[in-house]
């Protein structure tokens, strides 16, 4: 057994110097919250991806909401979304008192599966709410097919997929331009680029933009950035139900850093990615993620799918062992204690989902990944011998 120092992580942020400064300077400007480093940062992320607006949040699960109630969410609506994610994507729509709608995976891709949508679409769908899992793209052109001939919103849940790319009229566009309505981006450590924690919606609509900016700081009329340069008094209001859903400054300074840093993470991930593949591809019975000829994953995931003998959590627990440490598949929403409690649907004129805790026969596909699939460490500045210690231990481990 290797002691803890040894242990191969699961993901691990990469920040140097040059974020530690960056705060510094934040920290020292005397502007600490919601200011210019974060007005840069949205600059800097929407050429990115390019978008017309980019508005940073504190997170993507607020980035999610404030979506959701630009699109026109509002209690008993009901939007289409997948339960298998982590358990934001579902509970931003609960925020709003609205019903998701869970509808299933494809196994290949991890993703909503678009054969599935019209099917649940009723009178009190409002709005549809992919995610691009693991980073992996969705199926948009799709996706954006069903919501448009049923006059549906898209808001992608584009939370681990920051680089992520789509060919999208024969050109290569990143995910977030956005190619639905609005897309939601997390600046949590386990992602691609990370802030502490943070978020960053996308839009081309200024209408949404403006609503987005006034939401995130209570709804107020004049932004705190105006009043302290105005040379007269001005005093601000408060015309509807706001929240506090603001960037810090010095979070905004660490993103300016973290972005510069992206186009090296993104080529080393898909390298270590592609090597994965290359070490596992004779493994018997091990399922490797694939990749769709008109999407590119940046990666933020490597999920495999055990070979049918190899129980989980033994599996797990042995690799752990062995100082390799590994996360199970996706969770699924509605296995979770608080989606007993939670409304949700799973098809169209239910009251509510009736079946059984822990499975529903709907939603089957979302189970079994959730049961049999385990996420391999990948991460920026891991080597080469670290990545071939984990193919060496994971066929061990599945006798294989
Ligand atoms: C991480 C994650 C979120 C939540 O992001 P936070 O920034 O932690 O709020 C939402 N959706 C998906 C798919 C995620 O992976």
């Amino acid at each position: 057994m290797s002691n803890n120092n040894q242990t191969i992580p699961i993901a691990k942020p990469w920040l140097e110097e040059a974020e530690a400064q960056a705060a510094r300077r934040a920290i020292l400007s005397g502007w600490v919250t919601q200011g210019p480093e974060v007005a840069a940062f949205e600059r800097e992320f929407a050429d990115y991806v390019r978008s017309k607006y980019a508005c940073a949040v504190s997170n993507c699960t607020t980035a999610l909401h404030l979506a959701l109630l630009a699109v026109g969410v509002k209690s008993g609506d009901e939007v289409i979304t997948v339960s298998h994610s982590y358990i934001a994507t579902a509970n931003s729509i609960r925020y709003c008192g609205a019903i998701p709608v869970f509808v299933d995976i494809e196994p290949q891709s991890y993703n909503i599966n678009p054969l599935l949508i019209e099917e649940v679409i009723s009178d009190r769908t409002r709005a549809i709410l992919v995610v691009h899992q693991m980073g992996m793209p969705c199926d948009l052109k799709a996706m954006l097919n069903i919501a448009r001939r049923h006059n549906l919103p898209v808001i992608e849940d584009a939370a681990c997929a920051i680089g992520s790319e789509i060919l999208w009229d024969g050109e290569w566009e990143k995910i977030g331009k956005p190619h639905g309505d609005i897309a939601c981006f997390s600046f949590h450590p386990r992602k691609i680029i990370t802030t502490g924690d943070g978020g960053m919606i996308t839009t081309n609509n200024p209408q949404w933009d403006k609503q987005f900016r006034l939401l995130r700081q209570h709804s107020m009329s004049v932004p705190d950035t105006v009043r302290h340069n105005a040379k007269q008094v001005i005093f601000e209001s408060y015309p509807m139900l706001g929240y506090n859903y603001r960037m810090t400054n010095i979070q905004g300074a660490v993103g300016r850093e973290q972005l510069k840093r992206l186009p090296e993470i993104l080529t080393r991930r898909r390298y270590l990615a592609q090597r994965y593949q290359e070490l596992l591809a004779d493994v018997l019975g091990l399922k490797l993620p694939s990749q769709p000829p008109w999407a590119k994953s940046n990666w933020q995931s490597f999920c495999v799918r055990l070979p049918d003998k190899c129980d989980q959590k033994q599996g797990m627990q042995a690799m752990l062992d062995a100082g390799i440490s590994t996360r199970r598949g996706i969770m699924c929403a509605h296995r979770e204690p608080a989606y007993q409690q939670e409304t949700w649907f799973c098809g169209v004129g239910d009251e509510g989902c009736h079946c059984e805790k822990g499975s529903c026969d709907r939603l089957i596909e979302s189970e079994q990944a959730q049961d049999h699939s385990i996420i391999l460490p990948l991460f920026h500045q891991m080597t080469e011998q670290e990545q071939e210690r984990v193919v060496e231990i994971l066929k061990r481990v599945c006798q294989i």
